[in-house]
């Protein structure tokens, strides 16, 4: 695979292009027109992404239209193209780390115009009245968030396709502002794996005395280290990678352990306060429950694909709590954004071109990405 840039932090060259004038409408193609949009689509289970053309909706009174400029890569979308999770619905875009420019807006609009930098993260809608979209919860929508991908538009029926395409039309409502202050490459992770770890670490109140630990260190985890560090807290990185300690502790973790070292995880018996499980694939959940101390939480945020097992000794052994937590709603997503833009949190990338997609997945797949494959837009043409 060739990966184009590899560094800890996007270079210049990844920063959003020249802005067309803001307010001023950009000149739409005949295609863009018609809503036709190339895009990288997989087909069923087992055959690997491949160009695609799809067709976007015309842009609604409350709609935003974005040509996107970059996508990030979370193993979300590897679970869903190859219908790990049985929801996926073929053909399928994936992406749900969007970020790219403004070109058009419904006349409802009030937030954004042409030329802004914005985003979409991981849904498009919800229903908006139940109680929990009420408080801002919208992941947790009691009829149904619709995800920005392979889910059923609430209105038209239509099958939602994600980002690694040109363009996409978004509600408003689910768009977020972008600070032009950091790499937009690097901005692009924070859509998912961003507010997925930021959520957790906020809700559980993770800070200056907190021994948090994290398990992964890939997209999600990487992005939790750097908050951890971030929010004042003790952070321990437990991976099962011994060639990236160096890494954890430049992210700025102050501890490296390797899981597959039964004394290393022995030494750390009882010691954290809060865990942050990103494990993508099976594995042991009784192992880092054990070092859990007492009333102390694990939450998960992985999503292996098979149910997981759990001995329930390894929660009785200190009343300990296991639980889960599910990206963030849509003013904790903006929240997130800005505080990254605050404290020059970005994620570190390597950007790759479209084509190289599927060798992405399978380096993804080995544990090996540094730490969450972003891919350049203006690679598809
Ligand atoms: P990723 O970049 O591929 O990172 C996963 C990391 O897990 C790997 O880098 C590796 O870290 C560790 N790992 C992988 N296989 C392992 C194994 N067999 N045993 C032990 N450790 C292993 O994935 P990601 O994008 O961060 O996503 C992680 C998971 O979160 C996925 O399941 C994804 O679907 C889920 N997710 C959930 C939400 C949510 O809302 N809850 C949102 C986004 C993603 P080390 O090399 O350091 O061990
Ligand atoms: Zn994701
Ligand atoms: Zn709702």
């Amino acid at each position: 695979m060739k990966t184009r840039k590899k560094s800890p932090r996007p270079s210049k060259t990844s920063r959003a292009p020249a802005k067309p004038k803001r307010g001023q409408p950009t000149e739409a193609t005949s295609t863009e027109k018609r809503g036709i949009t190339p895009a990288y689509a997989a087909q069923s289970p087992k055959t690997p992404l491949a160009p695609f053309n799809i067709q976007r909706r015309d842009v609604r009174p409350n709609d935003v239209q974005l040509e996107i400029l970059y996508c990030g890569v979370c193993h979300s979308d590897v679970h869903m193209a190859r219908n790990e999770w049985g929801q996926t619905i073929y053909p399928v875009v994936p992406g749900h780390e969007i970020v790219g420019r403004v070109t058009a807006v419904g006349n409802k609009v009030t937030r954004f115009r042409n030329g802004d930098l914005a985003g979409v993260g991981v849904m498009v809608d919800s229903c908006r009245e139940c109680a929990n979209c009420r408080k801002g919860l919208e992941q947790y929508c009691t009829v149904g968030m619709v995800l920005t991908y392979s889910a059923r538009d609430k209105r038209t029926g239509e099958i939602t396709q994600g980002g690694y395409s040109k363009r996409i039309v978004t509600h408003e409502d689910f768009v977020f502002r972008l600070s032009d202050a950091l790499p937009l490459a690097g901005v692009a992770p924070l859509l998912c794996a961003g507010i997925t770890t930021y959520s957790p670490l906020r809700h559980w109140k993770v800070g200056k005395g907190t021994k948090l630990g994290v398990v992964g260190l890939g997209g999600l985890g990487h992005m939790a280290v750097k908050f951890g560090a971030s929010f004042g807290a003790e952070v321990t990185m437990l991976s099962h990678s011994p060639d990236k300690e160096k890494d954890a502790r430049r992210l700025g973790a102050h501890k490296f352990a390797l899981t597959s070292d039964p004394a290393q995880l022995e030494s750390l018996a009882g010691y954290f306060d809060f865990i942050l499980d990103t494990v993508s694939a099976k594995h042991d959940y009784d192992k880092y429950l054990n070092l859990l101390g007492l009333d102390r939480t694990m939450v998960c945020v992985g999503i292996p694909p098979a149910p997981m097992e759990v001995q329930v000794f390894a929660l009785m052994g200190g009343r300990r709590r296991l639980s889960s937590s599910g990206i963030g709603g849509v003013p904790e997503t903006q929240e997130m954004l800005d505080y990254c833009a605050e404290h020059n949190i970005a994620s570190d990338i390597e950007l790759i071109d479209i084509a190289d997609i599927n060798d992405a997945y399978a380096r993804m797949l080995k544990s090996d990405v540094r730490y969450r494959f972003v891919i350049d837009m203006a690679s598809l043409s």
